[in-house]
């Protein structure tokens, strides 16, 4: 069977008609066009990001992947972003540990770090493992000796900043669970918006002019967490996937959640149906909605009414130039930057309230 050449024009037409989701059969993919124009699609910390990613593909050429990598090492360098790199908040042990990803839309072959410590740039050293060896995870000390024998340089990553709130935090812990006492109202720190449990994460999906696809997620991970844990950051599939034939996705906040639904595959898989980026990732929260346990008393778990007690977030770029993103709840926000410059759109929001 032949694969149907579907304009986006054309896709917009069949939404109209009610032929969006599922409209093509599994055995036939769409032959997405590219619109000739660059898009960068990350977090809503990414504002420099996506602006540095579009210019690098589009006045250097650089490839997609490395345009997401080299555009996400900004917030990897910025001590203010308590979520990612320098900065970012540690686990129980007060040690920051990190996890990054990327994928290569037209080798489609990815590299990833785990649990990975003292290294500022870890999206930088995933690109490494992708491009220089025939892996793809590595974790812990491993990854941290290939970054060093790779040049990288052993950076403290704990700023005073950091090592205050993770203080503050010990000091309060009543019992084995490490959220921050739900009956404490007073912050975390103020930057952090009372957070039980902080999070952050920077996710970039990138989609060169001539159409190549390639994505980046970076993240010092769930505060607190236990040491060893690892988040959906560094898992391809789970916290970013691409397939340079679709779209790129990328998933920021509760990592289990993007874990246990395999969010970002399931996001691409969705454009590959028909779906719009937006509600691709729409469908992959109500996914995760559905899917979540109602009983626990561990994240991630629902609510007694039915709406989800965490935050997770999907970002996704098509071939042909649309993007789009959904969360969970809130009134959050997502960053772009096309030919039409930078700025932050509002996400889809899959629970309303
Ligand atoms: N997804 C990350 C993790 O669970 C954290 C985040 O995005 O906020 O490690």
């Amino acid at each position: 069977m032949s694969s149907p050449v579907i304009s986006r024009r054309g896709l917009i037409k069949c939404a109209g008609a009610g032929l969006a989701a599922g409209a093509f059969p599994s055995s036939a993919v769409p032959n997405f066009r590219s619109a000739g124009s660059p898009v960068a699609i990350s977090s809503a910390n990414g504002l420099a990001t996506v602006t540095h990613a579009v210019q690098r593909m589009t006045e250097d050429n650089l490839r997609p992947v490395s345009a997401a990598v080299e555009g996400v090492g900004i917030v990897e360098a910025d001590p203010a972003d308590r979520s990612v790199g320098l900065g970012g908040l540690p686990d129980e042990d007060g040690k920051v540990t990190l996890d990054a990803a990327c994928m290569d839309g037209p080798t489609h072959n990815a590299g990833s770090v785990a649990a990975i410590q003292d290294i500022l740039h870890p999206a930088q050293v995933a690109e490494l493992v992708m491009d220089r060896t025939d892996h793809v995870n590595l974790v812990a000390d491993g990854a941290r000796r290939f970054a060093l024998d790779h040049g990288f340089e052993a950076t403290d990553l704990l700023t005073e900043s950091t090592r205050k709130i993770w203080l503050k935090w010990r000091s309060r812990r009543t019992d084995d669970d490490r959220l921050w006492p739900l009956d404490d109202k007073e912050p975390v720190d103020s930057a952090l918006q009372g957070e039980a449990r902080p999070w952050g994460t920077i996710h970039c999906s990138a989609l060169s002019p001539e159409g190549s696809l390639g994505c980046c997620t970076t993240t010092s991970g769930l505060a607190f967490k236990i040491p060893g844990r690892i988040g959906d950051s560094p898992l391809i599939g789970c916290g970013l996937y691409c397939d340079d034939g679709i779209g790129s996705a990328g998933a920021t906040g509760r990592g289990e959640a993007a874990i246990l639904s395999g969010g970002s595959w399931l996001v691409v898989e969705r454009m590959r149906a028909g779906d719009t980026p937006e509600e691709a990732c729409l469908h992959a929260l109500r996914r995760v909605g559905e899917q979540a346990y109602k009983g626990s008393k561990w994240q991630p778990a629902l609510w007694e009414d039915d709406r989800p007690s965490f935050g997770l977030t999907f970002y996704a770029v098509r071939k042909d130039g649309l993007y789009g993103s959904a969360s969970m709840f809130g009134k959050p926000k997502f960053a772009v930057a096309d030919g039409a410059g930078a700025r932050l759109e509002n996400c889809a929001i899959a629970f309303p309230s």
